[in-house]
């Protein structure tokens, strides 16, 4: 496949097929702690960047074996709203394949424009991020293209939900010593209730990121943080529940391990809870996979990451 990828057990939307829409590493921002990767493509223009009808051949064939997925998810390397044809697409899957769920995962800098937000209103989730208020630390964690501001992201966010009736999770990522200080917290706060996010998920450092300095944010940290936006929903993005085997993928195996390392490195768990409950059979390849040079690993405290080299 060459649009779709995993299906890869989300933290947060269960079992999810993903959908990638740009050429790595294609974004509007640069976010320091991106596990894609540094963006190499900076940039705010639409396009499109792969051919929509390439993607709706790719996505009918799949969906036609009626796998067992909870979503379809707009996700993988770069800005899926970057796509001019997004919006063909989930009304394609909308109409086609109905009983499998939309979600967009954005870093919503597009959408003060309006085309944008008509063309993700189809979905059934969006979650957006929003790390920061202040220019000056939007500008040092996310590191944006020129012409975006997180003035105008908010804006966009908030006319958003004014039109869209599904859900909205805004995610703040934690950055440990750049937006956990008071005066960018009751700024983020502020943000979340003129944007009206039906849940606001506090993230933190999971998987390697792009740069070495980003930390991840300690438990209790997160916990004060999600204490401080209270009343408003709000919740720590935990581990993948584990719901093994979910994936026609899974009879092969370094297709799928390859599908889902070169969109996020991952530890040996986040790869069986995507691909299946056998762990030697993954051993295996993973080792072979290294062998060949195909694959690094790298130590976090969550454990041994592999990532594509
Ligand atoms: S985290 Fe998302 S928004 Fe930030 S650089 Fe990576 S793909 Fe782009």
């Amino acid at each position: 496949m060459k649009y779709l990828f995993g299906p890869v057990n989300s933290r947060r939307l269960g079992i999810s097929l993903g959908v990638d829409l740009v050429t790595y590493k294609t974004c509007s921002l640069s976010c320091v702690y991106c596990e894609c990767g540094e963006t190499t493509e900076l940039t705010s223009k639409r396009a499109e960047y792969v051919p929509t009808d390439d993607v709706i051949s790719e996505l009918d064939r799949y969906l036609s074996g009626s796998p067992t997925i909870d979503f379809v998810t707009f996700s993988g390397s770069g800005e899926p709203t970057l796509h001019s044809g997004i919006g063909r697409i989930i009304t394609h899957i909308r109409e086609n394949h109905p009983r499998y769920s939309i979600a967009v995962l954005t870093n919503g800098t597009l959408f003060s424009d309006p085309v944008v937000r008509r063309d993700v209103a189809g979905a059934d989730i969006v979650i957006p991020s929003l790390d920061a208020v202040s220019p000056e630390v939007f500008d040092r964690i996310c590191r944006p293209a020129a012409g975006i501001t997180s003035d105008k992201l908010i804006e966009g966010l908030a006319a958003f939900r004014r039109e869209f009736s599904g859900k909205i999770f805004l995610e703040i990522f934690i950055v440990p010593g750049v937006n956990d200080v008071k005066e960018e917290l009751l700024l983020l706060r502020q943000a979340c209730l003129d944007i009206r996010p039906d849940r606001v998920q506090i993230n933190s450092l999971d998987r390697p990121g792009t740069v070495d300095w980003v930390e991840p944010a300690e438990k209790g940290l997160l916990h004060s943080i999600a204490d401080f936006f209270r009343p408003l929903e709000v919740e720590i993005i935990g581990r993948p529940a584990s719901r093994a085997g979910a994936g026609p993928n899974a009879d092969n195996l370094v297709k799928s391990i390859i599908s889902i390392l070169r969109r996020r490195p991952s530890t040996i768990d986040d790869l069986l809870a995507a691909l299946g409950p056998d762990r030697s059979a993954l051993e295996l390849a993973l080792d072979s996979m290294i062998a060949s040079g195909m694959v690094t690993v790298e130590k976090l405290e969550r454990g041994d990451f592999y990532r594509m080299v």
